[in-house]
């Protein structure tokens, strides 16, 4: 019940494909170099706007993964997920960070996307639970 508050971004930040919920700021973007299985996802520290589903553990080419499902608050559609728990030690920088599949969100970028030349190379997932 009640009013559903959408706390609003300033500056360049990307926002939900479907009902234009802001979801991140781009100063948030900490790499570019992932992917899930649908394509291109971002990685962020921090996200607004979702709520998150039930903690599973998923196998990813780089280890195995706690992992939660994030949603849009606006219209409840999958937009990535969150890293709870790594498993490799090596990932572990991952924890409480946030992926975004590309296709799901309009960013600051979308009116010209390009493949970017950031240089960072983190160590790209890709979420083959299949
Ligand atoms: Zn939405």
């Amino acid at each position: 019940m009640g009013r559903l508050f959408l706390i609003s971004l300033e500056g360049n930040f990307y926002s939900c494909k479907h009902c234009q919920a802001h979801l991140a700021h781009s100063d948030d973007l900490i790499s570019k170099s992932f992917h899930s299985r649908r394509g291109k996802a971002y990685l962020f520290n921090k996200v607004v706007n979702v709520t998150i589903g039930e903690k599973e553990e998923r196998t990813m080419t780089t280890g195995i993964y706690t992992v939660v499902d994030i949603f849009c608050v606006g219209c409840g559609s999958l937009i990535g997920w969150k890293y709870e728990v790594a498993s490799e030690k090596s990932e572990e920088y991952k924890e409480g960070k946030y992926i975004i599949e590309r296709f799901k969100v309009l960013g600051p970028d979308s009116g010209h996307y390009v493949i970017s030349h950031d240089g960072q190379l983190l160590g790209g997932d890709s979420d083959d639970d299949v």
